[in-house]
């Protein structure tokens, strides 16, 4: 049977064109219309919200890798270590146990009790289990409270530096993004005046992530005391405070703004296995929040997806039931990312040009680099990190991220989850490429 030229297009090589049935034409003519379609299909809550900055720079790194260059990745973030023997081992055991049905959607009663046991062990939080859902991913639980909590209009302030997801996440639902910023000089962190000046009649939330993707840096317990006054004084703003990278600090305490009580009504913790416990790929995150919010995201979850998959619950409630001050893997992953971060720091600042602070926590560097606006290599003008993010990665083979991305159009995110010997060999091809600029 003749196929067409679409169907012939979009089969993958080495599929045998001679089992083609009546209904896989009648699919293919299908498929091809949809592929005629234009962008006008689509709604404009799509064509108001951007790619993912991070992961389209990670993108393009692992295509060009595939046509064999040679290009560090320093644009995800995420841990290059293994997850823990024992975590990988209890999903074993609930594939053998047959785990595999429909979990509950708000999650496993033991791990939402897990997380219970987590957030008063190690933070001092009470909350019942019912105040928790778990989600896939605290990608998708921030993206469920946006859903569950903004009208038309509603406004949600984001510090800048912020991380790429939050400003697309409230426009996906219909909500107005309001950014206050804080440079290098104030280690990126906002000031509760800001704050303060920010709030309007409209203000539904703020959001923020302490230590912080992009720049690492962490609001001290003062800090963050001096935020919670402000909101004391907004009972209807949500604060939602995104925790993921509690676990990845190289000094003291991480605190949480839900600790201070005369806000903690106010607050929804975000967190998940992801970051601490090197389990990107298992899609485990949650909220604890007031009742009304973790209901209303529970409501949206039966809906949309139901509970997440039920072997990464029963890895997480491992990861969770351990206490991380006696994790081995844990105290030997931060203390790696320390030893990277300030080999990292000392060879960047050797770059001309190149401004930076200390991170506190988290696994990235986010350099000052607007000394470069205006310089060129007689082929290529930088007039902005994201000209400077792809002429490294045209001419230096290592793939960053543009400040843009982050509401820091001067700076560029740096992550330094991989190797000594790759973050060596990525400076110096950076210094390289940016001695060229003139
Ligand atoms: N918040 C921040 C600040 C992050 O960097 C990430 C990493 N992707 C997430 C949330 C989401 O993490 P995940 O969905 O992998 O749990
Ligand atoms: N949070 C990581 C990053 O910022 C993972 C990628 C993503 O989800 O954006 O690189």
């Amino acid at each position: 049977m003749e196929q067409s030229p679409s169907l012939k297009k979009t089969l993958p090589n080495g599929f045998d064109r001679n089992i083609c049935s009546q209904s896989s034409i009648f699919a293919a003519s299908f498929i091809n219309k949809l592929t005629q379609m234009d962008k006008s299909i689509l709604a404009g809550r799509i064509n108001k919200m951007s790619e993912s900055a991070t992961l389209k720079m990670t993108g393009l790194s692992r295509a060009l890798r595939e046509q064999g260059v040679d290009v560090i990745t320093l644009s995800i973030g995420e841990p290059d270590f293994n997850t823990p023997q024992k975590v990988k081992d209890a999903a074993k055991e609930a594939i053998d146990a047959n785990q595999t049905h429909y979990p509950p959607v708000p999650g496993l009663p033991e791990l939402r009790q897990a997380i219970a046991g987590k957030l008063k062990r190690d933070n001092g939080l009470s909350y019942n289990a019912s105040q928790i859902v778990v989600s896939n991913g605290a990608k998708q639980s921030i993206a469920n409270v946006f859903m569950c909590i903004l009208n038309k209009g509603d406004e949600v302030i984001v510090p800048a530096p912020y991380w790429v997801s939050y400003p697309e996440m409230v426009k996906m639902a219909d909500g107005e993004p309001v950014f206050i910023n804080a440079g290098i000089e104030e280690n990126f962190k906002i000031k509760p005046r800001q704050i303060e000046a920010a709030i309007t009649p409209k203000t539904k939330a703020v959001i923020f992530s302490s230590p912080s993707n992009p720049t690492g840096s962490i609001y001290s317990k003062t800090e963050l005391e001096a935020l919670a006054a402000v909101f004391k004084a907004h009972p209807d703003v949500l604060i939602i405070s995104d925790e993921i990278y509690e676990l990845i600090i190289f000094s003291g305490r991480h605190e949480s703004i839900a600790s201070f009580e005369e806000v903690k009504e106010q607050v929804v913790v975000v967190n998940g296995v992801s970051k601490g416990f090197a389990m990107t790929g298992w899609r485990i995150g949650y909220i604890a929040a007031p009742q009304v919010i973790a209901d209303a995201c529970n409501k949206i979850r039966g809906q949309y997806t139901s509970g997440a998959s039920s072997i990464s619950q029963m890895a997480a409630i491992e990861a969770l039931n351990a206490s991380p001050e006696e994790s081995n893997d844990l105290i030997e992953m931060v203390s790696a990312f320390k030893q990277r971060r300030d080999l990292l720091i000392r060879l960047v600042k050797e770059i001309p040009g190149f401004k930076t602070n200390t991170p506190e926590g988290a696994f990235y560097l986010f350099p000052d680099i607007s000394d470069y606006f205006g310089k060129t290599n007689g082929k290529t003008t930088i007039s902005n990190s994201n000209d400077l993010c792809l002429y490294l990665l045209d001419e230096a083979h290592v793939a960053l991220v543009p400040g843009e991305a982050f509401g820091a159009p001067g700076c560029i995110r740096i992550s330094y989850a991989t190797s000594v010997d790759k973050i060596e060999t990525a400076v110096n091809r950076i210094a390289e490429a940016c001695k060229n600029l003139k």
